[in-house]
């Protein structure tokens, strides 16, 4: 932990100044998590080799030996764009997996490093920029395990995408995590083009069977898509980031149209938003036009004003005046049915399923109502595959143990978007990475997160107060949840609506 988090001088300072093990020393006697790189195309060994050295041996440990819901989480990150050497295979990484193996990584001879460069410029192989990194995370535990770091060029389709969920799938299955672990109950995104198409081709490709143990109580349920993919995994879409298009939407001139015709958009938000106790020309400027329109909290904090103003008192209303707030009315009731499960920490699972069950149903007659002009068909089809996501692992917890707690927020991606934030951090003050770096981070991050599984009381993370409730939203953990979240105290059938026959 001193040679991962404070680095080489911190530990020789340690070693000298308390005795602890010296590097070199640490180096012989304890195994450090090396991530196994992808150099050439994706390969179910590397993966393979990866759940060994990251999933099994530090959960095993760390006595973790409970069978968990797995969830699968998919996305990128910057990558400096450098070849590098490995030194285990001779051969050349950060060269993008997609193209690769239409060159020689082999360094044999001093010609196959000329001719590989030749390749570069050439275009028949790239640098990669990005690092696409699958991780695992279990629900009703902490922990996120990177699985695959594969070095990509931005030049990746859907057919691509759709290698990656297969591989990593397959080896899931290979690996016999699925019974060491937990089987995967779904793969998460944050939405982008070729990873959405290649998501709903894969997993809604076919119809739940009615000899699954989860077919009685979602067959009943009103409305739900019962398709998956194979082993009954669902899509899922993170929810942050469907809040951050939801307020792009609103932030947009175009904005949401209800039912009544209504735009609500910046100009007609900016007008009502004023009248909200705590807020100021100034602060709701700042809302609606933020400098950085990716920031979660001001996203979220947006949501919640927009709901603040749909349960405003109006008093006596002109007619133009009421039409306004029977739509802010109406959208704050969406959106606040969308939102609240994973930012009030008091809500039950019942309470969290009964809203989410309320966003679906209002969501899709607004949708038929209203169509594009209510939502995209993109946003609106991601924000109904993520509520059926959750109810899906709420079903699949509730045959695993009824008895364990369901944690509703830990759906979505966030996780590995937090351990990008981790692998920059380990960077220190350069954040770009070197394909060779990430790796290393990486496996230090393991080292880190396996070191802080076996003494939980020594991290700090897990106890996190006094924030505001749109800052608290990115920290939350399953200690922040006050509620009843036993999975079995769920019915979940009552929430959806019966299906008619
Ligand atoms: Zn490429």
């Amino acid at each position: 932990m001193a040679y991962v988090l404070g680095g080489r001088k911190l530990l020789y300072a340690l070693s000298h100044g308390y005795g602890l093990p010296s590097l070199r020393t640490l180096r012989r006697y304890t195994a450090f998590t090396r991530i196994m790189p992808t150099i050439g195309t994706i390969s179910i060994s590397d993966i393979l080799h990866n759940i060994e050295e990251v999933v099994f041996k530090p959960r095993t440990s760390a006595g973790k030996t409970k069978l968990r819901g797995v969830n699968l989480m998919i996305d990128e990150t910057a990558l400096e764009q450098r070849a590098v050497h490995f030194r285990h295979n001779n051969q050349v990484g950060g060269i993008c997996w997609r193209h690769a193996p239409a060159v020689n990584l082999l360094l044999n001879t001093y010609e196959s490093a000329l001719k590989l460069s030749d390749d570069i410029k050439k275009g028949t192989a790239h640098l990669a920029n990005e690092l696409t990194v699958v991780a695992a995370s279990c629900f009703g535990e902490g922990g996120t395990y990177p699985i695959l770091a594969l070095p990509s060029c931005k030049g990746l389709n859907a057919d691509d995408s759709q290698k990656i969920y297969e591989t990593v799938t397959e080896a899931w299955d290979k690996s016999g995590a699925a019974d060491k672990v937990g089987p995967i109950w779904s793969w998460s995104t944050d939405g982008a083009m070729p990873r959405r198409i290649a998501g709903y081709r894969c997993f809604l490709s076919q119809k739940l069977s009615p000899t699954s143990p989860i077919y009685a109580t979602l067959a009943s349920m009103a409305g739900l898509n019962l398709y998956t993919g194979c082993n009954q995994i669902t899509l899922d879409f993170d929810y942050k980031h469907i809040f951050k298009r939801i307020c792009t939407l609103l932030r947009s001139t175009q904005g949401i149209v209800l039912n009544n015709g209504r735009v609500i958009n910046p100009a007609m938000l900016a007008r009502y938003l004023i009248r909200l106790p705590q807020h100021s020309p100034e602060s709701v400027q700042k809302m609606l036009y933020p400098h950085d329109p990716q920031d979660v909290p001001r996203a979220i904090e947006l949501l919640e004003a927009v709901v603040a103003v749909g349960e405003l008192d109006y008093g006596n209303m002109d007619a133009n005046t009421c039409g306004d707030v029977d739509a802010l009315r109406l959208l704050g009731s969406v959106i606040k049915a969308i939102l609240e499960p994973f930012t009030n920490v008091h809500m039950s699972l019942t309470e969290q399923i009964t809203s989410l069950s309320t966003f679906a149903h209002l969501s899709f007659t607004l949708f038929r109502v209203s169509r594009t002009q209510y939502m995209s068909n993109q946003l609106y089809g991601d924000s109904q595959t993520m509520v059926k996501n959750a109810i899906f692992c709420l079903a699949k917890q509730q045959v695993l143990d009824p008895n364990e707690p369901f944690y509703i927020f830990q759906v979505g991606d966030d996780p590995l978007e937090r351990l990008f934030g981790k692998l920059r951090m380990l960077g220190g003050h350069n954040t770009a990475m070197s394909y060779a770096q990430a790796i290393d981070r990486l496996g230090d991050a393991s080292d880190l997160q396996g070191a802080f599984m076996r003494n939980p009381d020594l991290d700090q993370s897990e106890r996190r107060l006094n924030m505001s409730r749109s800052e608290g939203v990115d920290h939350l953990s399953m200690g922040s949840f006050t509620g009843n979240l036993i999975a079995g105290s769920c019915h979940l059938p009552e929430r959806m609506g019966r299906r008619s026959r």
